[in-house]
């Protein structure tokens, strides 16, 4: 998993054309907004204007329609309460997240990549689009441990786009997977998993700054997942300890939730580490060479086979590439144990 800088949310149909009515039947749009008007603070900044729509007849756009209907619907007591789903009726619709124009920016922003677990995918299987905070249900999985869904969850953000992900289905799904040093497969992958130490918001009027400080999960469009992973050269992730030896509890909530130690992924992790490894020895020569070369002639020519040597590496580390988390280290390692620095070669000049 790496560092994720999500643009501002883009200017698209869905989040600025207001053009939407609440409901095609005009009674029941009256009804829709008497109700939304006692279920919204128009005081909060973010209902503001909505609130005023509501008031004066205003249209909306079609995520503030979602939002707005998934209010109304969870608002129902008779539907949901105390943390239980009270009827067999189906969660409200979330569509919105489907938008084809949403699916294009969402994977431009994560370079077709799984935000997880940094795998190239979509040549086999489509993308789920993950909802971060889940939004009908949540599984607190408190202590790594699955437990009872709590209804509702964190349904005004159906189609917030500080919420939606792009996923590969075993991170964003549960299945059973392997796991090394476990006999029997495990149910890994995030589904309706959200921990929380403390805080856990619940409303349409919370705010969800007010949570952040208390999430477990790792979002790696807030933080680098580098402080709270540590990859191993055998595939391998275990959560990342600090000089006074603590473990980061996001490091250790996130490895399960997501599933990063299943069998076939650290297989493929490690497949990174043997292909790299090979190339840097292969090169390894060939910097030697070149730092020392003293006749121009000859030095033209390396200069040549140095361009390429880069022109790989930046390849291998260029945001469409997977598993960079995994070949960051790889690469470090490699640098240190071959005293490549010493001799005048830096990742950083190689990648520049
Ligand atoms: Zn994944």
């Amino acid at each position: 998993m790496i560092k994720i800088e999500r643009p501002e949310r883009p200017k698209i149909p869905i989040y600025n054309t207001k053009n939407t009515k609440l409901d095609r039947n005009a009674a029941k749009e009256t009804a829709m907004r008497d109700s939304l008007v006692l279920l919204i603070d128009g005081a909060i900044p973010h209902f503001e204007s909505i609130f005023e729509r509501l008031l004066n007849g205003g249209k909306f756009t079609k995520a503030e329609v979602e939002t707005l209907k998934a209010i109304v619907f969870f608002a129902d007591k008779t539907n949901f309460d105390n943390d239980e789903k009270l009827t067999t009726k189906k969660n409200l619709k979330f569509t919105v997240y489907k938008n084809d124009v949403l699916r294009e920016n969402l994977k431009a922003v994560f370079s077709n990549k799984c935000a997880y677990c940094e795998s190239n995918f979509t040549h086999v299987t489509p993308p789920d689009i993950e909802h971060f905070r889940p939004k009908a249900a949540i599984n607190p999985f408190t202590n790594q441990i699955d437990e009872d869904l709590i209804y509702p969850g964190y349904y005004w953000l159906g189609a917030d786009w500080d919420n939606l992900l792009w996923s590969c289905p075993l991170c964003n799904r549960k299945t059973k997977q392997i796991i090394p040093d476990f006999v029997d497969p495990l149910p890994v992958g995030k589904k309706n998993r959200f921990p929380v130490s403390n805080n856990r918001i619940r409303h349409h009027h919370d705010i969800v700054s007010d949570e952040e400080p208390h999430r477990l999960l790792i979002d790696p469009c807030k933080e680098d997942p580098a402080d709270h992973l540590e990859f191993q050269l055998d595939g391998l992730v275990k959560a990342k300890e600090d000089d006074q030896g603590n473990v980061s509890a996001m490091g250790e909530a996130s490895i399960p939730a997501y599933g990063l130690n299943r069998a076939d992924l650290k297989r493929w992790r490690k497949e990174e580490i043997i292909n790299l490894k090979g190339f840097l020895i292969g090169i390894k020569s060939t910097l030697i060479r070149f730092i020392s070369e003293t006749d121009p002639d000859i030095k033209v020519e390396l200069e040549e086979e140095f361009l390429m040597i880069k022109g790989f590496i930046k390849h291998k580390f260029s945001t469409e590439s997977q598993y960079i988390a995994q070949k960051e280290v790889t690469i470090d390692e490699f640098f240190k144990n071959e005293g490549i620095d010493s001799i005048g070669f830096t990742k950083e000049g190689l990648l520049s």
